[in-house]
């Protein structure tokens, strides 16, 4: 698709941030990029809608610019999955390891439920384990998910969603 360069020529590569060693794929400049930022949402609306897909799950923070647009557009709800101690209702969490200690997303209980079609969206994908837990969390709840949809992937990176 044509669009796609222009998408991935607007994202930043930042080395050493936020550590030494790491190259961050910043999308805030994808963000200053309108005709770039209605592609990116485009992209993703097209292959999504009329797939009868009831909830957007977005994880934060980045997942909270591109899950919104999108679940207006397909017809969904969207439903935060947030970092601990920040949703104010009754949670229920999932923790999962990082490279260096663990992490933990939450989602409000009744936000979601049995039966609901899910896509979980987020920036970008690198080993997968925060999708997994996302993924996790909503099929707990008794949701369907779909399909998980990242504006930039990873490939070098050994992906735990292989095994
Ligand atoms: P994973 O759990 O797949 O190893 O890491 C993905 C998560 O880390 C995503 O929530 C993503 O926002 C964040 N992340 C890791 N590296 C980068 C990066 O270089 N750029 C951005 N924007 N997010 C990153």
């Amino acid at each position: 698709d044509p669009r796609i360069h222009g998408i991935a020529s607007s994202i930043r590569v930042v080395p050493n941030f936020p550590k030494p060693g790491i190259m961050f794929q910043d999308i805030t400049t994808l963000l200053l990029d309108p005709q770039a930022f209605k592609n990116t949402v485009d992209l993703f609306v097209e292959r999504y809608k009329g797939k009868n897909i009831s909830v957007v799950a977005g994880i934060e923070a980045r997942g909270f610019i591109f899950g919104p647009p999108i679940a207006l557009e397909i017809g969904a709800k969207f439903v935060p999955l947030r970092k601990p101690r920040k949703l104010p209702g009754e949670v229920i969490s999932e923790e999962y390891v990082l490279e260096y200690g663990r992490d933990c997303l939450e989602m409000h209980i009744g936000a979601v439920q049995q039966g609901d079609r899910a896509l979980v969206v987020d920036d970008l994908v690198a080993t997968g384990g925060t999708l997994c837990a996302a993924i996790n969390l909503l099929e707990r709840v008794g949701a369907d998910v779909v399909e998980c949809a990242c504006v930039i992937g990873l490939p070098e990176l050994k992906s735990a969603l292989d095994g």
